[in-house]
């Protein structure tokens, strides 16, 4: 919930962009992107950083936020466009490209100029983007430090703005001694924005450490879902989950749709599933290379692949514009994580489902989703008849999976296994996000590690 301060502010007279003090470059640029309105956040944040303040903003992916950071540092830079202008540190790769490309789309009318810099990709390409002298860095903090202690001629001296995004998220990534090695070397005279969907005690410490008499502006959507989102559950036996997936991918085919799975085992076989029967899946989770993933997620928003199997890892952060359904097929622990999940689709005013497969273990699980989220699902009708008829074509291809899987398994453990392990050492401290996968040994199951 907002404070009454807050509140008002958006309720008795919701702002234009234009209002807010938007310079005529910036105007098109929302316009061209469809923004009518600005959303909470930036109503919020807008104002008190075009004066020039410190921002703490708590707000999530989906609220916005992105713009409420660049669309101030891009008016200032028009204003003073001199060299390295802006830094900004993200937690994920992925996140780090959504940032960058949000710059440039707001920034067209500028001449706004990104590089990121992110691990597990190539450092002497990126050395080059940082000697072309961009406006704005997108980073992931392993990676700055390494071209700050390795890269001639690259410094943030010169910076004006520093930006952390999903604060939380980087402190709980371990990220903290990279951001303190960063803040040491950028100067004191600067604006700092700070976001994160959670404050918690390191985030406010980090706070402390980085801005000076911040505004904090808030918009809660923690832990609550949007109501143009129709939540709906589907209850089967364990091991009837695979045909009604298919069932439902079949029912459905006509939507883009995001599979979430809590193993990366389960998401490489249930993508082979889908596309043995004919159904254009694509696998996006940690135990990818980097180039699959960024792969996986340009086929996926380009709508040459119409279903995503994820894990947890792309739940978060990923900026993807129009999932029609996501399907949960394993229920995810924590209610947080199916907040974030669901949390891809219904976005801005849009409609959206949501499925959920429920086995007769997860029925306390789903309890306390609801509670979380105030919201009962409704139960997701099935036809008996269309499950029995695919139960065959499915199983066998389930057991095709299972067999691919392990020929992978075995050719991985020669070159390729050796190409990842080297790409691992190379993207460093950044590589960190990979390991919020569960990773299934081949036992079943055998878990190595994960959140349970
Ligand atoms: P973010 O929370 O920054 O990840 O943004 C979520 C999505 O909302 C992105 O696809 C943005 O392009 C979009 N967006 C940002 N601001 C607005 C706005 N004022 N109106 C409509 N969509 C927006």
């Amino acid at each position: 919930m907002p404070s009454p301060e807050e509140a008002s502010t958006s309720a008795a007279n919701p702002p234009s962009f234009k209002s807010i003090g938007l310079i005529d470059p910036l105007l098109e640029a929302v316009e061209q992107l469809g923004y009518k309105t600005p959303t909470d956040i930036q109503a919020e944040a807008l104002p008190h950083a075009l004066e020039g303040r410190d921002i703490i903003g708590v707000a999530s992916t989906g609220s916005g936020k992105t713009a409420a950071f660049a669309l101030p540092i891009i008016q200032a830079l028009w204003n003073d466009p001199k060299g390295l202008f802006a830094c900004v540190i993200a937690p994920t790769r992925e996140l780090a490209y959504q940032i960058s490309q949000q710059f440039e789309a707001l920034g067209s009318g500028i001449g706004v100029r990104c590089a990121v810099i992110i691990g597990g990709m190539d450092v002497v390409s990126q050395s080059i983007a940082l000697a072309k002298k961009p406006h704005i860095i997108v980073a992931t903090p392993g990676r700055l430090n390494y071209h700050l202690e390795n890269t001639k001629g690259f410094s943030l001296r010169g910076l004006k703005f520093f930006v952390l995004d999903e604060a939380d998220r980087l402190l709980d990534m371990d990220f903290g001694p990279d951001i303190d090695k960063i803040l040491k070397v950028i100067p004191k005279e600067r604006t700092t924005y700070l976001f994160s969907a959670t404050m918690t005690t390191k985030v406010a410490k980090l706070q402390r450490a980085s801005l000076q008499n911040p505004v904090r502006v808030e918009v809660s959507s923690k832990y609550s879902t949007v109501s143009t989102l129709l939540q709906y559950y589907l209850f089967m036996p364990l091991s009837h989950k695979e045909v009604h997936l298919v069932n439902l991918a079949n029912t459905l085919a006509q939507n883009s749709m995001m599979i979430f799975t809590r193993t990366v085992h389960d998401a490489q076989k249930l993508s082979i599933i889908l596309r043995t029967l004919g159904f254009p899946a694509v696998p996006l989770h940690g135990q990818l290379s980097q180039s699959q993933r960024l792969g996986a997620l340009s086929k996926f928003k380009s709508g040459g692949r119409s279903i995503l199997v994820a894990t947890d890892v792309a739940s978060r952060g990923l900026d993807i514009p129009s999932v029609d359904v996501v399907i949960n097929f394993d229920i995810p622990t924590h209610s947080k994580d199916y907040i974030h999940r669901v949390g891809r689709t219904a976005r801005a005013g849009r409609a959206g489902k949501s499925i959920t497969l429920v086995t007769q273990y997860d029925i306390e699980l789903i309890h306390r989703i609801e509670k979380v989220t105030g919201k009962k699902m409704d139960l997701w009708p099935t036809d008996k008849d269309e499950i029995a008829l695919l139960r065959e074509r499915v199983e066998e291809a389930s057991r095709l999976a299972v067999n691919e899987m392990k020929d992978q398994a075995m050719s991985k453990g020669g070159a390729g296994g050796r190409k990842r392990r080297r790409e691992d050492r190379e993207g460093g401290a950044d590589n960190r996000d990979r390991d919020d996968d569960v990773v299934e040994a081949g036992m079943p199951g055998k878990k190595k590690k994960g959140r349970r």
